[in-house]
């Protein structure tokens, strides 16, 4: 029987993994047959994010010249490097230039069918537009993939999930409002990848609550006012002014922080980059992983990272805005390296050496910039939070600030640093998210216009929603206005679903975390990370399946890999590339399995379908 290999979810996990197949094939499986079956409801390449059918107006979040499918030579891989363009290169687009979600899509579809026109003859890629719901199988036998509404399974020596993103079941404070909406006829939007929404139920005009301030209230706001006919004039000094379409709700946002994510840096690297890693590398993570009794993230890992993002920010200022420090760089290294994170010690060293606060790493700070701030009225916030936004986007606008961007770079290190450690948890994601990973500036800038334009409207930090079942309607409240509130008919949750193995909406998963495959406790499906093998709940690897991607604690920085910066996704989808290519081979080998001839219903021939 021909061998056979089911990878379920064909975006960008998936079509990376089928590159390394093909990269590795013919060195570590030659042309002996085999079938790959991909599964996914949507079309292989960009898969459900980035499919061709959605708003053209969505962007993607990264440089096109920061996205690439290829590996290169400062991945650490046992495969071949297979050099490709970068999107950039791919689109013949600035590299600088944010390019939409579709073509982004385009891009993947194209690194897609190279992959598929790379494989040896003997290799047959079949598409199967469904959704698998089930892997059966005893651990050393073939599996079988169930699709939904198809009788029969895929029969497959091993099977890969490159599930991604998936939606999740309502935790219950949302299901509460969900209700709540139904009672009172209201609309309730739960978190969801907002090209998947249906915005057709937030009327022209109304007041909507929104609860989320990263890049899904962004792509809401986008769909919401340009989606909705709207437009943008530049005046004179390059400033926006939004004409509204007349349809578009206004959108009352919120979050903890109250502010956006801090724009993108819109400068590049110059000069000594930071040497990192420095405090946070192999040699600590080592040293964290065989500390006996566990790790916890605040006590043992943030100091580390603390440190890190410190020494990156003030090297460069040292080294790059000497005129803005009292100290030369080396006694300042020599004691910051002996200084803990947050003690008296550190910020006496800091406040004699970097005299302008400005010039200051305040991480707490940072994490929290509205604190203490209160408004007397919601008009004056407004104001307060454009003249916020305003500084945010000339800071990240100046090279004279670049300490920010050596942040930025230590981030990234910190990153793959973590991903050995597994899964660190929801604080970390979204910090990282809103310091490293925020909107373009041209973004912020409409998002300004449509502040003046009253289409959006600021609510502040540490915001409330709360069901107001006297008048049937949702609440928002903030600290930053004492006393006053805004009521709607409408809510919309602006972020990510965050799905648990437990909770998922996606059934495969469910059943196998039902079944026995462990889970961390952020609910992340546990892979072995050598090869992404599934862990059960004794920690054992499933011989046959892998997972990899966002639903795992593999998730190797959840964004597409920059060129030439050894990214872990590029190992990860190597590593089990070829795991997955060697138990194929030896499993060909062996006498009686596919490959070998055997008389057919002799016992070696039939030990060979199992
Ligand atoms: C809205 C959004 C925007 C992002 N923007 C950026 C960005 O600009 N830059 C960046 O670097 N990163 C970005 N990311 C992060 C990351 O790069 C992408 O998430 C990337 O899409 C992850 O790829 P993936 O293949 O692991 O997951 P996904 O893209 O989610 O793909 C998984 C695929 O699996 C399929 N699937 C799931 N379950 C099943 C099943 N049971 N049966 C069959 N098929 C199934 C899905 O249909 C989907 O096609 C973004 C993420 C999101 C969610």
């Amino acid at each position: 029987m021909k061998a056979s290999l089911v990878i379920v979810g064909a975006g960008p996990r998936g079509t990376g993994v089928l590159e390394r197949l093909a990269a590795n094939l013919p060195a570590l499986y030659g042309d002996r047959p085999l079938d790959i079956h991909l599964v996914d409801p949507h079309p292989p390449g960009g898969g459900r994010i980035w499919r061709h059918d959605q708003s053209p107006l969505l962007w993607m979040n990264s440089m096109a010249e920061d996205v690439t499918m290829f590996t290169d030579e400062t991945v650490e891989q046992a495969g071949p490097v297979r050099p490709g363009p970068t999107l950039a290169e791919w689109a013949g687009a600035d590299g600088q230039a944010f390019l939409s979600r579709q073509q982004q899509g385009a891009y993947l579809r194209w690194v897609y069918e190279r992959s598929v026109a790379a494989l040896p003859p003997a290799v047959t890629v079949h598409e199967h537009r469904g959704t698998a719901v089930r892997v059966s199988g005893s651990r050393d036998g073939r599996q079988q993939v169930w699709l939904a509404g198809r009788p029969a399974p895929l029969l497959a020596d091993l099977v890969v999930l490159t599930l991604g993103h998936l939606d999740a079941e309502l935790p219950p404070e949302q299901a509460k409002l969900a209700k709540f909406a139904v009672r009172h006829g209201l609309t309730y939007l739960p978190p969801a990848f907002t090209a998947d929404s249906d915005l057709g139920a937030l009327r022209p005009g109304e007041p909507v609550l929104v609860r989320g301030f990263g890049l899904a209230f962004i792509d809401l706001m986008v769909l919401l006012t340009e989606g909705r006919g709207g437009t943008y004039t530049t005046g004179p000094d390059g400033r926006l002014t939004y004409r509204p379409s007349g349809r578009e709700p206004v959108l009352h946002v919120g979050s903890r922080r109250g502010v956006p994510y801090h724009s993108k840096i819109g400068y590049p690297p110059s000069g000594e980059r930071p040497p990192l890693p420095r405090f946070f590398g192999p040699a600590q993570v080592d040293e964290l992983l065989a500390r006996p009794g566990g790790i916890s993230f605040r006590r043992d890992v943030w100091p580390l990272i603390d440190k890190e993002l410190g020494f990156a920010h003030y090297h460069r200022l040292f080294t790059a805005h000497a005129d803005r420090t009292r100290m030369a760089w080396p006694d300042f290294e020599e004691k910051y390296a002996a200084a803990d994170p947050g003690s008296a010690a550190l910020q006496a060293l800091v406040g004699a050496a970097v005299p302008d606060p400005a010039d200051r790493l305040d991480l707490a700070a940072l994490d929290h910039p509205l604190a203490g701030l209160r408004h007397p009225d919601a008009e004056a916030l407004q104001e307060g939070l454009r003249g916020y936004i305003e500084a945010d986007l000339a800071r990240r606008h100046d090279p004279a600030h670049s300490p920010d961007l050596a942040v930025f770079l230590a981030l990234l290190s910190v990153y793959g640093q973590l991903v050995r450690l597994g899964d660190r948890g929801p604080w970390w994601h979204g910090f990282f998210s809103y310091l490293a990973s925020g909107p373009p500036g041209p973004r912020l800038r409409q998002l300004l216009a449509l502040s003046r334009a009253g289409v959006v409207r600021f609510l502040g930090a540490d915001t409330t929603v709360t069901a107001d079942p006297r008048r049937g309607l949702f609440r928002a409240e903030s600290p930053s206005v004492p006393g006053e509130s805004v009521t709607a008919r409408a809510l919309v949750e602006a972020r990510l679903p965050e799905p648990t193995v437990a909770h998922t909406r996606d059934v495969l998963l469910r059943s196998l975390y039902a079944e026995g495959a462990a889970a961390t406790p952020a609910g992340l499906l546990a892979v072995d990370p050598a090869d992404g093998r599934i862990l059960d709940r004794a920690g054992l690897p499933h011989p046959r399946r892998f997972a990899l991607g966002p639903h795992t604690d593999a998730r190797a920085g959840g964004a597409f890999s920059r060129p030439g910066t050894n990214a872990p996704a590029f190992r990860q989808n190597d590593a089990t590339a070829r795991a997955l290519l060697t138990f194929l081979r030896d499993r060909a080998a062996r006498p009686g399995s596919a490959g070998v001839r055997r008389r057919p219903g002799s016992r070696r021939a039939r030990r060979g379908r199992r």
